[in-house]
């Protein structure tokens, strides 16, 4: 996703990442992970390193994963999945994957034999992701799926079902759990540094091309929210550490029919939290934006860039902030490497990944009835 992709300029002093311990408790089912995988120890240093597999070698994958796994500690690029012969050899050039480690989409079940392969990664249109995640279970693999995990709840209970009956792990690639300025965010909300929160907004929007698989609905299941509007549900869950319990969402603009015929332009929508807090949410195709803003009682804190692969920038009502920038997919690639040798639970677990698809589903409902919508998690 080119766009989002763009080359920040990197901030040449780097101050001390504030990450508190491991697991915030929340009012959510879910922790915010403070990044589990950075803690080494002589028992983290010594473990094999995981062999992980991408299946979809189109833009995330080759633009941002496969470099990531260049610098992970935990786990390594062992394999790639195509159905593109044409990408093999660039792709066995720059990373030196063995022919035996390199599949297709008819012999990617052979997979199973392949004791160097010990992840999948799945990085396929949305509408893909339930296949490709059911197969890599089955054929014995922990796997790691790219959001939105699909396009159904109905697929993400079968996702999650199949993997717990083939005792292998599933996580979603919310890398931002990983980010030290979404960090703070949730850190300042849960310290109450500024008093109770109020109030939440966010919106993340790109202008695609036309005619890419984001704007047909069999592939996507949806236009800009699915897409990047899932990152402002994200960061609303995991800076509240609570859950939306209604909805009511309206579409528009839409600027251009012909190119929008099957999805939405843009939409924004308002979610009632716990506590009286309101959030906000803006997401489009149409029109490029980035931002996670919280109103305390006393004082407010943003990212004025929220959710790029880096180039973060944030404030508070006292400053601004300053962290180090991170490889985000390093970093949760190596977390979820060291919780399969942990046995511990991921973060960012297929359970976050069905809570986010069904927040999506009654987002459109709303969005399409015009009603407010009741939120059953
Ligand atoms: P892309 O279009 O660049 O790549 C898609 C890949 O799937 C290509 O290699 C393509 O050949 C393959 N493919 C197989 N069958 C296809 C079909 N029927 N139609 C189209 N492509 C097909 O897309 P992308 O940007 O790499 O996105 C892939 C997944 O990764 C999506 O689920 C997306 O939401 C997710 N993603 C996540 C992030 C993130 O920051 N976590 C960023 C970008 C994309």
């Amino acid at each position: 996703m080119k766009s989002f992709n763009k080359k920040h300029s990197r901030r040449k002093f780097i101050s001390t990442v504030v990450v508190a311990g491991a697991g915030f408790s929340t009012l959510s089912s879910f922790s915010f992970c403070s990044n589990p995988a950075k803690v080494k120890n002589k028992d983290t240093m010594n473990r094999k390193k995981l062999g992980i597999a991408l299946v979809g070698l189109g833009s995330y994958a080759g633009g941002q994963l496969a470099p990531a796994l260049q610098q992970t500690e935990h786990c390594y690029l062992a394999g790639i999945v195509t159905g593109t012969p044409s990408k093999i050899p660039t792709w066995k050039d720059q990373y030196n994957i063995p022919d035996e480690n390199i599949y297709n989409y008819q012999n990617f079940d052979t997979i199973k034999d392949n004791n160097a392969i010990d992840i999948v990664y799945v990085v396929l249109p949305n509408s893909m992701h339930a296949e490709y995640v059911i197969r890599a279970a089955q054929a014995g693999k922990h796997v790691i799926c790219e959001k939105p995990m699909a396009i159904t709840v109905e697929d993400c209970d079968r996702m999650i079902d199949v993997c717990k009956k083939a005792g292998k792990r599933l996580s979603i690639g919310y890398r931002l759990h990983f980010e030290p300025y979404n960090l703070e965010m949730v850190r300042l909300a849960k310290e109450k540094t500024f008093g109770e929160l109020k109030r939440m907004s966010a919106g993340f929007g790109f202008r695609p091309p036309s005619g890419v698989w984001r704007l047909k609905k069999e592939l996507s299941g949806g236009g800009p929210l699915m897409d990047v509007g899932i990152y402002c549900i994200q960061g609303f869950c995991y800076v509240s550490g609570s859950e939306p319990i209604s909805v009511t969402a309206k579409e528009g603009p839409k600027t251009d029919p012909e190119k929008f015929k099957e999805v939405e332009e843009s939409l924004t929508w308002q979610f009632e939290m716990p506590g009286g807090v309101i959030a906000e949410g803006k997401t489009s195709y149409g029109e490029g934006m980035n931002f996670l803003k919280a109103e305390a009682e006393k004082g407010t804190f943003q990212l004025t860039s929220a959710f790029n692969y880096s180039g973060q920038r944030g404030e508070t009502s006292q400053g601004p902030m300053n962290f180090m920038q991170v490889n985000q997919q390093s970093r949760q690639m190596d977390d979820f490497a060291l919780a399969i040798h942990d046995n511990r639970p991921s973060p960012v677990p297929g359970e976050m990944g069905k809570r986010d698809v069904t927040l999506l589903r009654a987002i459109y409902e709303s969005m399409e009835t015009g009603k407010k919508i009741q939120i059953k998690l």
